[in-house]
């Protein structure tokens, strides 16, 4: 028999082009006096100031200082800040690295975070946090840092590189791929996935072909949002391949995007039920195939052996995965992930 529970938690969700300017309504929403803003240095710092000056009053200050991974000591640095400027809350600026920085301040403050997302990586929609302790990926849940408010304005996403927008729209594929056989899968989980891979399927190609195509940006970030949130359901053996690579210092979405593939052909063979959704959502027999398809047409590295994996780490993921004892769809032993692992570089 059917058995699941459907724990969700709630968030406010404003989509509209030029959004941007309502985020001085949604911080007051949030009773924010004095919100810090948390970005990447670069571009990422130019649209914290452009929040700051709408935010006027309401900013405590731009922290742009954001990193993948958020490395301890990053963390550490930006709790500093938050208390420094005595902030009541938090505004986390651009990709899943700022916002990451955002929910590690939130975790240690319990400061609400209103999110404002320039990539498809998804962290916004979710309760998950993640941290980076030497060559360990330490992620957790905590229903703190999950951004009270999400504001989403496609125009932000317009100048985003083709590079990232191909690799963290892979890296939501991600989520949908393993929320079809994660253990929490819910009709409701099973449904947006569906929902994102389909708006994916149709407009993540184009993204990256021209950048400036506004309704298919439009499509791929409301995908990013269905796809961040299914993540709640839970994830399997791609996450986790993902993370322990990352704690190899490993780039994230280029790394989801690469070895995708792989844990595709592998776990679909034991899940007809998952592969039937992706395949109608994708419009193909062979869901592992198209992802490969799609990635081979990408602007981004293609192999493990492309991001500066060492092979003479492969024993070590393999040990950490097997420890994880992953069952769903499928057990993966050490052997089956070095097979992985040695296809993928
Ligand atoms: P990112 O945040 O590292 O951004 C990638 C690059 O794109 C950065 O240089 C950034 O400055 C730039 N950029 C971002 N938006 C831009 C824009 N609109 N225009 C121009 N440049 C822009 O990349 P990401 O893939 O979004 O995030 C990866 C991080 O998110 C990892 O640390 C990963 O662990 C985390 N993550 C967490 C979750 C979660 O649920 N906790 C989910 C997915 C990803």
């Amino acid at each position: 028999m059917i058995s699941f529970t459907h724990d969700v938690p709630p968030q406010r969700v404003v989509f509209a082009v030029g959004a941007i300017l309502r985020t001085p309504e949604e911080a007051e929403r949030l009773n924010f006096s004095h919100a810090l803003i948390v970005a990447t240095p670069g571009s990422g710092a130019r649209l914290g100031q452009k929040v700051v000056d709408l935010l006027g009053a309401r900013a405590a200050g731009l922290h742009a200082q954001a990193v993948l991974h958020v490395p301890k000591a990053i963390a550490v640095v930006g709790l500093e800040a938050a208390r420094a400027a005595s902030a009541d809350g938090l505004v986390a600026v651009g990709g899943g690295a700022a916002i990451g920085l955002a929910k590690a301040i939130a975790r240690d403050t319990g400061l609400a975070i209103l999110a404002v997302p320039t990539t498809y990586s998804g962290s916004e929609a979710t309760p998950i946090f993640g941290l980076t302790d030497g060559e360990r990926k330490i992620t957790g849940r905590d229903a703190k840092v999950l951004p009270r408010t999400i504001i989403y304005d496609p125009d932000l996403t317009l100048g985003l590189p083709a590079a990232v927008s191909a690799a963290s729209g892979l890296n939501a594929i991600a989520h949908c791929v393993e929320a079809f056989w994660a253990d929490g899968r819910t009709p409701v989980t099973l449904a947006l996935a569906s929902e994102a891979m389909r708006r994916f399927a149709k407009n993540l190609q184009a993204v990256v072909a021209n950048g400036t195509d506004a309704s298919a940006r439009a499509e791929c970030l409301i995908a990013a949002w269905l796809a961040g949130t299914v993540l709640a359901a839970g994830t399997g053996l791609h996450h986790k391949l993902a993370h322990v690579l990352g704690g190899l210092g490993l780039p994230h979405a280029e790394t989801h995007a690469i070895i995708l593939p792989h844990v595709m052909r592998f776990n679909l063979a034991a899940a007809p039920a998952a592969k039937a959704r992706l395949g109608e959502a994708l419009g193909s027999g062979d869901p592992a195939d198209a992802i490969a398809a799609m990635l081979h047409q990408f602007p981004i590295p293609q192999r493990l052996r492309d991001v500066g994996f060492d092979p003479g780490r492969i024993d070590f993921v393999a040990a950490e995965i097997a420890a994880a004892k992953i069952t769903s769809p499928r057990p993966a032993s050490a052997d089956d992930v070095r097979a992985l692992l040695a296809a993928a570089y």
